[in-house]
């Protein structure tokens, strides 16, 4: 075991602080990660300050992971010193269930190992995330980063990115398809980006009318403000998709009243607390799917990033240093981030 340099947070309500921890040393299939950068996504947040049930403290969050090889096991084929390469969300899961054979790890019938607060079945205790300066994973649940992709503004494909690519591709956005991203945040910057290189048109759905102008930056077609009766009255009926990054409680049926018959309200946002029940009337009366998905499985991911480096896809981030995570996560719950915070790494030493 290594002991590394890490951020936790120590309880819900202690802000994150300088914390050790400890890695294993690679095992025949492990590789072994010098952490550059780390993303910080909402669901970090929901995590450190314990707003949904079960987080384990310490409580090192970051699912949104990137850096270098720096050793790999005896067995590993895959990868090699130097490579670049990425973590996401999950670092193992049972591989023989039904969901795992057909690549979709992140939908394993035993659960999938989270990357933090997952079971730790190397070292027990809870999995710890990439607020980390290094991270020991399986090869089976490392991604290679394309060469061309610059490496900190890569980071949040890891989640954001392949958050909104799975459902895209599952639920066939492309040309023709009128397609409504909720939310212009981390998840919701690179939806425009993605669905809008899938070819479908794209409309931002925001409550924030000062990010209209990037959103057309960003690739979107349009934008509705959604606290804007007259602009949601106008629109409705008129998607086919909409993907809800939201990542608070709200009034998720007045959005569904924007779908055309067929559409599918497919929800990604995961709030503390429930939603109100769905508008049944509606749902039958328009044949309207209510849908969920989490992230992607390996194999997708991988492509997903393929499909990045192809069309010239990255977020768009703001480096923060390791100690500035506290005030990231209050300005991240103000709508203030254009519009992912990735932590440079390099700074955790000084933290
Ligand atoms: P984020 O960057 O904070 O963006 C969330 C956006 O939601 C905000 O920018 C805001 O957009 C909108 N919003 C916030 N509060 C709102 C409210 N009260 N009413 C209406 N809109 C509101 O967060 P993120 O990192 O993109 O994550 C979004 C959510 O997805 C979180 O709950 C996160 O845990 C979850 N998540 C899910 C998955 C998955 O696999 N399904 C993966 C990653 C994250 P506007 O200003 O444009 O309205
Ligand atoms: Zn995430
Ligand atoms: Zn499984």
């Amino acid at each position: 075991m290594t002991t590394t340099r890490a951020f936790a947070a120590q309880s819900p309500t202690t802000p994150l602080g300088a914390h050790s921890i400890e890695r294993r040393e690679p095992g025949p299939h492990d590789v072994k990660i010098d952490i550059l950068f780390c993303g910080v996504c909402h669901s970090d947040l929901h995590t450190a300050r314990g707003e949904w049930e079960g987080t384990k403290y310490p409580c090192v969050p970051g699912h949104e992971i990137v850096g270098k090889v720096v050793a790999v096991g005896a067995h590993v084929t895959k990868f090699a010193a130097g490579d670049r390469v990425g973590v996401g969300c999950m670092v193992d899961s049972c591989r023989e269930c039904e969901s795992c054979k057909a690549g979709n790890e992140q939908y394993c019938y035993a659960g999938n190992v989270g990357t933090y607060n997952g079971k730790d079945t190397h070292l027990g205790g809870h999995t710890l995330g990439g607020y980390s300066a290094s991270i020991t994973v399986d090869e089976d649940f490392v991604l290679r980063i394309p060469d061309g992709l610059p490496l900190d503004a890569t980071a949040p494909l890891l989640c954001a990115g392949i958050t909104l690519y799975s459902p895209l591709m599952h639920w066939h956005a492309g040309s023709g398809k009128r397609v409504g991203i909720v939310g212009l945040g981390g998840l919701g910057h690179m939806g425009v980006k993605i669905a809008r290189a899938l070819g479908a048109h794209v409309t931002m759905i925001t409550t924030s009318p000062g990010k209209a102008k990037d959103a057309a930056k960003l690739g979107a077609h349009d934008v509705i403000i959604s606290t804007d009766t007259a602009q949601m009255k106008a629109a409705e009926k008129t998607f086919d998709l909409l993907m809800n990054t939201v990542s608070a409680t709200h009034d998720f049926n007045a959005i569904s009243r924007l779908l055309k018959v067929d559409g599918a309200h497919v929800l990604l946002g995961v709030p503390p607390t429930d939603f109100p029940p769905p508008v049944v009337g509606r749902m039958i009366g328009n044949r309207l799917t209510l849908a969920g998905s989490t992230i992607g499985g390996i194999r997708e991911t991988q492509e997903m990033l393929e499909f990045c480096a192809r069309h010239d896809i990255v977020s768009d981030i703001e480096m923060i240093r390791m100690d500035q995570i506290n005030e990231a996560y209050e300005r991240m719950l103000r709508g203030d981030v254009k519009y992912r915070f990735v932590i440079d790494m390099a700074t955790l030493k000084a933290a």
